[in-house]
């Protein structure tokens, strides 16, 4: 997590990040130079748990566990290295590297005691994908490679099981006609359900050696015929092939959309794991199953998982078969239970997380085959966070490095309203997979559900099973719905990840993709309809549903103590921790008093940014903004602006009371004020109109007419570089003059009643010291007025934002004006790129698919350049100024990564909206633990 702030660089400078990775790498010791494949077995590996980047998580953790001396087949990684090799020599691997895979595969042999290929003991292993950030399911595996027509017969008489032989033939078979040929799937399932059909089988394990045969014989001509070429019987061919795939399944798009989700950069690459295979398919005393060592949906301390017996790999996750839950395996082999306890509790205290492990069965003997922190929902992340803590297994600073900033916001999220949800019967239940509530209307493709949902419509994702590549139809739904799987079944752990509601494993469901319908009970919900489900407790409902605000909001807002809900206080521990640690202010960006008391509730302590002409918005206040503005002379003009007065006076006054006394950051007007009139299009229209209909319409059809004669004047080509921001000032210093004295009697009068309140008064968009001096003196002189006739004397600050570049690049001149800065990163990065925020939807996309850019410059700083902009900025403002305070209120300031930036540049606060508080608090602290000023 901790890294994050490292991983947003532009694919543009990959090359150069691959290299600067490398070298770190090399410094560290922690890969040798020339080194490219890492041997682990007998107790000992090459590798261990600090060499992700260059092992990929799995590679890392079978390193580690190997190291433990815990039970792990041995095997051997190809670093991600290689697979940047890979990609860079056009899909070639050079010969050295070749040879150091081949001289791995020996020792591995010597280490297993059977030979690849051999057709009296031959070994098997499997082929895993393994990247630095785990995408569960994004990537390809392949098991039981090593088999073929010989083989297979030797692993029979080996094991005295040709059913289990011919099963592993036929999965291996499988596996590699689909990743590595790419011939569909479906092409080997309609084989296979075949000769089921045939042979009047129910289940996968009905299926008997001689039924098995047929189906190998069949998937031969299958690969044969989509191919064109036999199924490769070459064990070292197998290999190479099945290596290549794994490496070419990192560029697959799924895999692309999944990173572009989670923000993995695409050139850290994937390993390649090769490793003995171990047998959950041989029989009733061998299974594989997976599991947490704590509950993902909710953090619970318990043990959870699922498990089936004689079934290898994916079996458990594919929904295919339900699996049983992982209590049940105590009473099937409670040996091989035991000791999945003991090392699963064991790796949680060593790795000092909840973990997510894979183990393999193999009759009765345990193995584990993988290991890293469980993904887990945000809600989930916090309990587990402070039990870890509670339970001594974590310091309170380790605890707050433990969840995700971003995964805050998931706690935040609406549940129903509980007395209109129990009015609705229940129509089915599932698995409560990932909490939340969702209520949308239900889609059955993942295409669908990004179309409707730009329509601006709310979707629920209904599938038999989620498969990776519905990915980007989960990302945009309410919730996600599947008829099959388990608790860690595709659906889950995705759903799970993004904090989306899921319910997974509603077996009374019958869904029918192609029509668009799904039936349940005697009733057919279609395309369109709407449904409602709780993701906590898994129950499905056919309606919409009103929400209601989370646990924690309802503290916030005050309807519930604190001391009654639990997981506030757990989110209120963390938050509190995260104040100790962080050196960084956090305030908030809010205009108005209720916005300003929410955050006051959610920890701001004080306000960066208060937009003035939002209180212009204001019930009954446009009317006397357009008289202002309408104005063509001064003395009217300041008739509407003292009718204005009184009104933004009580809604400073409203703001500064709910900042208890902490700073509130004023800005004076910035908007254009053509935002203040109706559209020039829609006047037309009404002109028109009034001209065409009969009666006395004299009177209004005049004010329509100076209206829309105003609306012209001001009326500009480029409004975003027009006539705003301290340019309105300069040439209409009255509004100045109206908002300072505004501002200025509000605090005196707080002042006066006790609390003492300093207004930061800030003015934007200067790119010209002498535009700060120039409002600086209104400022001044009003407040000097002000003062006298309210018969006290208050402190003050004038500063400026800095969203101009030239503001940023002369900044040593402006702080001689100014007594604060504040980035307004939003028209920084505008200014800087040059891009229209309100237009850069029309192609930041296509940037993004053309690796242009990585992300977008709005959401998270563009450290390059106009991070670049900002430190100049900051280091010449403090050239000048010393003490100059320093903060950023753009929308970057309530966003982790660009948190990370600000920390580095040492600016003293970052200013959030409301809701974005407990993100920013959180984020905050995290970046000050990994990263330092001046970095
Ligand atoms: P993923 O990242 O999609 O989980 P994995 O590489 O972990 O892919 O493997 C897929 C499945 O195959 C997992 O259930 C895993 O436990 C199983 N598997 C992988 N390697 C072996 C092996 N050597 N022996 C037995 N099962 C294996
Ligand atoms: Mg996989
Ligand atoms: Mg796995």
């Amino acid at each position: 997590m901790a890294k994050k702030a490292a991983r947003k660089n532009a694919p543009a400078a990959a090359a150069k990040k691959v290299a600067a990775r490398k070298s770190a790498v090399a410094k560290s010791g922690a890969g040798k130079a020339g080194k490219h494949v890492y041997f682990f077995g007998n107790g000992k590996a090459d590798g261990n748990r600090t060499m992700k980047d260059l092992l990929g998580g799995k590679g890392s953790g079978l390193a580690e566990m190997t190291n433990a001396g815990l039970p792990v087949p041995p095997g051997f990684t190809i670093s991600t290295d290689v697979c940047t090799i890979y990609y860079k020599e056009k899909a070639h691997i050079p010969a050295a590297i070749d040879a150091e895979i081949t001289a791995n595969l020996r020792k591995l042999e010597n280490a297993a005691g059977a030979k690849l290929g051999s057709t009296d003991n031959p070994l098997l292993v499997s082929v895993r994908s393994g990247a630095k950030f785990s995408m569960p399911g994004m990537m390809d595996t392949i098991l039981n490679l090593g088999l073929n027509d010989q083989s297979v017969e030797g692993l029979k008489s080996r094991t005295q099981n040709g059913r289990f032989a011919f099963d592993s033939y036929r999965r291996f078979m499988q596996m590699f006609g689909s990743v590595v040929l790419e011939i569909p799937k479906a092409a080997f399932e309609h084989e296979f359900d075949g000769v089921k059909e045939s042979r009047g089988a129910k289940l996968d394990t009905d299926l008997d050696e001689a039924a098995l045969r047929e189906v190998v014989e069949r998937y031969k001509a299958v690969v044969k015929k989509k191919s064109g070429k036999p199924f490769p019987q070459d064990p070292m061919e197998q290999l190479k092939a099945s290596r290549d795939a794994v490496f070419r399944s990192w560029m697959n798009p799924r895999a692309q959309e999944y990173r572009r989700i989670y923000d993995i950069p695409d050139y850290i690459g994937t390993a390649v794991n090769v490793q003995m295979m171990v047998f959950g398919n041989t029989g009733d005393r061998s299974g594989t199953g997976v599991g947490f060592t704590r509950n993902p949906a909710t953090g619970t301390k318990e043990f959870y998982g699922e498990f089936l017996i004689n079934a290898q790999g994916e079996d458990v996750v594919a929904g295919v078969r339900t699996p049983q839950p992982i209590a049940q395996l105590e009473q099937v082999m409670p040996a091989a239970y035991k000791q999945l306890r003991q090392i699963t509790t064991r790796l949680e205290k060593h790795y000092k997380d909840i973990q997510d492990f894979e183990f393999t069965i193999q009759d009765e003997k345990l193995y584990m085959l993988q290991t890293r922190s469980g993904k887990r929902t945000g809600y989930a992340a916090v309990v587990i966070a402070t039990d870890l803590a509670a339970e001594k297994l974590v310091t309170p600073k380790e605890a707050v490095l433990l969840v995700d900033p971003e995964s805050l916001n998931q706690l935040l999220a609406p549940g129903f309203d509980q007395d209109e949800w129990n009015k609705i019967a229940v129509a089915t239940r599932g698995l409560p997979a990932s909490p939340g509530a969702a209520s949308g209307q239900v889609v059955f493709s993942a295409d669908h559900a990004v179309e409707w949902t730009q329509q601006g419509k709310q979707v629920i994702l209904v599938r038999r099973e989620t498969v990776p590549d519905d990915i980007h139809g989960m990302f945009v739904s309410q919730g996600i719905l599947t008829a099959t799987g388990g608790m860690t079944s595709h659906a889950a752990v995705v759903g799970r990840q993004m904090g989306k509601p899921s319910i997974v494993g509603a077996g009374e469901i019958e869904v029918d993709e192609v029509g668009k319908k799904f039936r349940v009970g005697a009733t057919t919900v279609k395309e369109g309809d709407w449904i409602s489900f709780d993701g906590l407790s898994g129950e499905v409902k056919l309606a919409r549903v009103a929400s209601k605000p989370s646990e924690i909001l309802q503290v916030i807002n005050g309807q519930l103590k604190a001391a009654d809900s639990d997981i506030y206080k757990r989110f209120d521990k963390i938050l509190g921790w995260s104040d100790k640690f962080r050196r960084m202010g956090i305030r908030a960006n809010a205009d108005l008093p209720d916005q300003a008391e929410i955050a006051y509730a959610f920890g701001a302590r004080g306000i960066g940014l208060c937009r003035t002409e939002h209180m212009f918005f204001g019930e009954g206040r446009i009317p006397v903004v357009q008289r202002m503005i309408l104005a063509d002379n001064e003395a009217d003009r300041r008739k509407a602006l003292d009718e204005l007065l009184p009104l933004q006076r009580e809604d400073f006054y409203g703001v500064f009371k709910a900042m208890k006394g902490s700073p509130v950051t004023i800005r004076t007007i910035d908007p254009p004020l053509h935002e203040f009139l109706p559209k020039r299009e829609d006047l037309m229209v009404e002109i028109a109109r009034l001209e065409m209909s009969p009666g006395n319409k004299k009177k209004e059809l005049a004010e329509k007419r100076t209206l829309l004669a105003r609306v012209e004047q001001l009326h500009e080509f480029n409004p975003m570089l027009g006539h705003r921001g301290v340019r309105l000032g300069i040439t209409y210093p009255e509004i100045t003059e109206m908002q300072t004295r505004a501002i200025i009697e509000a605090a005196c009068r707080l002042n006066k009643e006790g609390l003492k309140v300093v207004p930061e008064i800030m003015i934007p968009l200067v790119g010209h010291v002498k535009e700060l001096k120039d409002q600086k003196t209104v400022v001044d002189r009003v407040a000097a007025q002000t003062m006298k006739e309210q018969g006290i004397k208050i402190k003050y600050l004038v500063g400026t934002m800095i969203e101009v570049p030239r503001g940023a690049m002369t900044a040593d001149q402006v702080a001689q004006e100014a007594q604060f800065f504040s980035f307004g990163t939003n028209d920084l990065t505008q200014l800087t790129f040059g891009y229209s925020r309100d237009d850069v939807g029309k192609f930041l996309r296509v940037y993004q698919e053309k690796k242009i850019l990585d992300k977008d410059p709005f959401a998270t700083i563009d450290v390059e350049g106009v991070g670049a902009v900002v430190r100049a900025g900051v280091t010449l403002g403090r050239k000048t100024r010393p003490d100059l305070k320093v903060g950023v209120c753009g929308e970057h300031g309530g966003d982790p990564a660009s948190i990370h930036f600000f920390e580095k540049v040492g600016l003293d606060y970052v200013s959030a909206s409301p809701y974005r508080i407990p993100v920013a608090r959180l984020a905050a602290a995290q970046a000050a633990l990994a990263v330092k000023v001046g970095d």
